[in-house]
């Protein structure tokens, strides 16, 4: 029988336990104000706990050989395309952002976990000719131990997968601190991996805040810490891993432009970008929060973005009609109106929204209206900081290279794109650039799992996440030499 869909305790050694300190944490459903349920607000004592339990199951776990640990992600996945549907409404309810996009959260986890799986019967590394006889030289991936993740609310099964599942098949295993603002959907994707078959102490789950997660960051018994968030939230976690000497993935913000050239196909540039700008009503790592365009275009995309954000129908995520939720929190809208009142400050005009909304029936949810801010200039503090809701600013630029300074003139480095219809510009665009993803006529959003995900400078630390470069996070390499001469042979030395 199907387990429960609803787990609102941590999950440690596999059983579902309290937190030690009997703290509790709402999880808050953002379309009504309703609360959902409650979890523990775990501390220091929950994550020791947890990281003891993942400490003593890393043996058992690494020593399953690679294809057979795969096969129970293979039934993680299948299983997340039975609950596909469950889990997106749960994830509506908790999250706020609509159906097809929960649905398509849950069916990025079900691609990733596929593809992933898959890795269990390859894990190449390489054999290589050594530089002396009879003797054999070749390279493996070896799991790391105890991985800690942290991830956001904005993708609350999709992050996780991205880390969860690679940390798996590479013979890792996991403690798991999702975003305050999940956790209920958090816990539904740990019960899959449970019903799965995942053993005991492979996966664990602890809910809660920042207090747990700085506590998993000073955990001595990590090998490596996986984070998604905040640029100024992860910094503080890259510092504090560097001192210790313990690795550290990064993905960060984002301050994702669209560059819009004269000859552009302005129908798709406006398709395009309304789903980019406010798709997941902005909270996109990878959103798209300016619009570059070339003087001739630049009032016609104005004009056609303006009267599409007016028409977006605000609302609940439950309703098929809706085409765009709430804010995830009420922490969240306040700071977009903060930056919307920044804007005007700063001399940027309204064109569409700049206020709450209340939709009939959910007077109590987190609304604000997709929002486009005209004559944003690039210095400006909306022009440059992550605002993380449904607000785009429009920059008017000279000329294409302009528009790729512009592009370039912020500290984070995530996505970007270019429309236009002159293949040498575009291809100059790929070129100079400085994101780690680039789209051709096509918004800022969009990824496939199976192509490496993650930023430049503030944005990330180097690393990526999805394709195979995922694997490159969670293991690392171990050569080998097997020097059956029977004598010996001194590397670089003995050459005759
Ligand atoms: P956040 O930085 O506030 O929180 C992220 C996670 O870190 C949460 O689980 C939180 O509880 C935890 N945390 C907070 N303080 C901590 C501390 N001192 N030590 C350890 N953990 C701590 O971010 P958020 O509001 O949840 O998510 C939005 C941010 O995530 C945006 O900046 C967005 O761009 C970014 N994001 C990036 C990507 C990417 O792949 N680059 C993807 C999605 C979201």
């Amino acid at each position: 029988m199907a387990a429960p869909l609803v787990r609102d305790r941590n999950f440690i050694g596999g059983r579902w336990v309290d937190g030690t300190a009997g703290a509790r944490l709402p999880s808050t459903n953002p379309a009504t104000g309703e609360v959902l349920g409650v979890v523990p607000d775990s501390g220091p004592q929950d994550v020791d706990r947890a990281v003891r339990v993942a400490t003593e199951a890393w043996p058992g776990w690494r020593a399953i050989p690679a294809p057979r640990r795969a096969e129970i992600l293979f039934r993680t996945a299948e299983l997340l395309v039975s609950r596909k549907e469950d889990l997106a409404r749960l994830m509506t309810q908790e999250m706020g952002k609509i159906l097809a996009e929960t649905r398509g959260d849950v069916q990025e986890a079900i691609d990733m976990t596929y593809f992933v799986a898959g890795e269990g019967r390859r894990l190449h590394g390489y054999t290589t000719p050594s530089e002396m006889p009879r003797k054999a030289a070749y390279c493996v991936r070896a799991p790391l131990g105890v991985v800690g993740i942290i991830t956001p609310w904005n993708f609350p099964v999709a992050i996780p997968s991205w880390k969860i599942i690679p940390a798996l098949v590479c013979g890792n295993t996991v403690v798991f601190k999702p975003a305050p603002e999940t956790p209920l959907v958090a816990a539904a994707f740990v019960a899959v991996l449970e019903e799965a078959g995942v053993p005991p102490g492979v996966v664990n789950l602890v809910t809660g805040g920042d207090q747990a997660g700085a506590a998993l960051v000073d955990h001595a018994g990590l090998a490596l810490v996986s984070f998604t968030g905040s640029t100024e939230v992860g910094l503080g976690v890259a510092a504090r891993c560097a001192a210790r000497g313990v690795r550290v993935s990064l993905e960060m913000g984002g301050k994702n432009a669209a560059i819009v050239l004269d000859d552009a196909d302005l129908d798709l540039v406006t398709d395009a970008l309304t789903w980019s700008a406010f798709g997941t009503t902005g909270q996109r790592c990878t959103a798209c929060s300016r619009i570059l365009v070339t003087p001739h275009a630049h009032g016609a995309v104005v004009e056609r973005l303006a009267a599409r954000a007016a028409s977006l129908r605000v609302g609940s995520g439950l309703n098929a009609a809706t085409e765009m939720g709430p804010l995830v929190s009420e922490a969240q809208r306040a700071r977009v109106e903060q930056y919307v009142a920044l804007g005007r400050s700063e001399g940027t005009r309204v064109v569409v929204g700049g206020a709450r909304v209340a939709p009939t029936g959910f007077e109590h949810g987190f609304f604000y209206a997709p929002t486009v801010l005209d004559g944003v200039r690039p210095p400006m503090r909306v022009a440059q900081e992550e605002i993380f809701g449904p607000v785009v600013g429009v920059i008017r630029c000279a000329t294409f290279d302009e528009a790729i300074d512009v592009t370039n003139g912020v500290r984070y480095g995530l996505s970007a794109s270019i429309f236009t219809r002159d293949v040498s510009a575009a291809m100059r665009a790929v070129e100079e650039i400085r994101t780690g993803i680039v789209y051709v006529n096509h918004g800022t959003i969009g990824a496939e799992v199976h192509l490496p995900f993650g930023g430049t400078r503030h944005t990330g630390n180097g690393h990526r996440e999805g394709g195979l470069q995922a694997l490159d996070v969670f293991s690392e390499w171990k050569s080998i030499y097997i020097d059956y001469s029977g004598r010996l042979q001194r590397a670089q030395i003995d050459r005759e």
